[in-house]
């Protein structure tokens, strides 16, 4: 099996936008052949580029939310996601599905919108079919915008994606049977945030989740996390702290540009 999550961005957040100190690309999701890119945000095209990926081989688009850090460049990697835009008498070539929310579409350009062969408007507990994956949208508790989680469904292993959120009655449960959880984890140990979940307050919830996951991938730092102006990387000790704190097997801190085998989880 080759499934494999490409880290393009392990930033979030406004700093990080503005910053750069860690990428706000998103993340690419490998998976049966086909490649999906999930939540690209701004430098999303130019992360690609530099971490040697192919923008055409993409064919599944997920914004979860209508932040920035995580829409902000859905336009340019769908026309990125084709070498050639139209034919000689000017018809667009259709390509690729967007699964997102009612209110980002509305952010979408017709342009863009008319390049894609399917556009699934998503919320939480919407389902998709994608070449044959179920696609879940799991519950957020984030902000005023309308999101979502994703939660994909393959015959050999169940992958998902948190975004952006806090935890509530009910976070454990929907991931109940899922091997693989990418976790966006904006704080370090108790320092709470309004619309994020930290460490600590995280880890009583993947406790809770049954059976254990196979694997965790935090990733969606904020500048408290890791930054210009952050008293160091809390990156290195969160891990060693969700390690020593639960039973998942197998935990890892996402770093820009980073490839992570599917498979070393399972
Ligand atoms: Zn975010
Ligand atoms: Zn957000």
């Amino acid at each position: 099996m080759n499934d494999e999550l490409v880290i393009l961005g392990s930033g979030g957040g406004r700093h990080h936008i503005r910053t750069q100190y860690r990428a706000t690309g998103g993340i690419l999701y490998k998976f049966n052949g086909t490649q999906a890119h999930i939540d690209p945000g701004p430098g999303a095209i130019v992360r690609i580029n530099q971490y040697k990926e192919d923008p055409t081989k993409t064919e599944l688009f997920i914004v979860t939310h209508m932040h920035i850090d995580h829409f902000n460049d859905l336009c340019a990697v769908i026309e990125a996601s084709r070498e050639q835009l139209h034919d000689r008498n000017y018809n667009y070539l259709k390509k690729g599905t967007l699964i997102t929310t009612k209110e980002v579409l509305t952010f979408v350009p017709k342009y863009h919108q008319n390049m894609l062969e399917m556009i699934i408007p998503f919320t939480r507990g919407d389902k998709a079919d994608f070449k044959g994956v179920e696609i879940l949208g799991t519950k957020v508790v984030h902000s005023k915008v309308e999101g979502f989680g994703a939660r994909f469904n393959l015959e050999d292993y169940s992958i998902a994606f948190s975004s952006d959120t806090k935890v509530f009655e009910g976070f454990s449960e929907q991931f109940s049977g899922v091997d693989i959880l990418v976790l966006n984890l904006l704080r370090p140990d108790s320092i709470q945030c309004r619309r994020h979940v930290c460490t600590d307050e995280v880890i009583p919830y993947l406790n809770k989740i049954t059976p254990p996951l196979k694997g965790l991938v935090t990733t969606h730092y904020g500048s408290y996390m890791d930054s210009y102006t952050s008293s160091s990387n809390f990156v290195p000790s969160q891990i060693e702290k969700l390690r020593k704190k639960t039973k998942i097997t197998n935990i890892l801190g996402a770093e820009d540009g980073l490839k992570i085998k599917i498979s070393d989880f399972l």
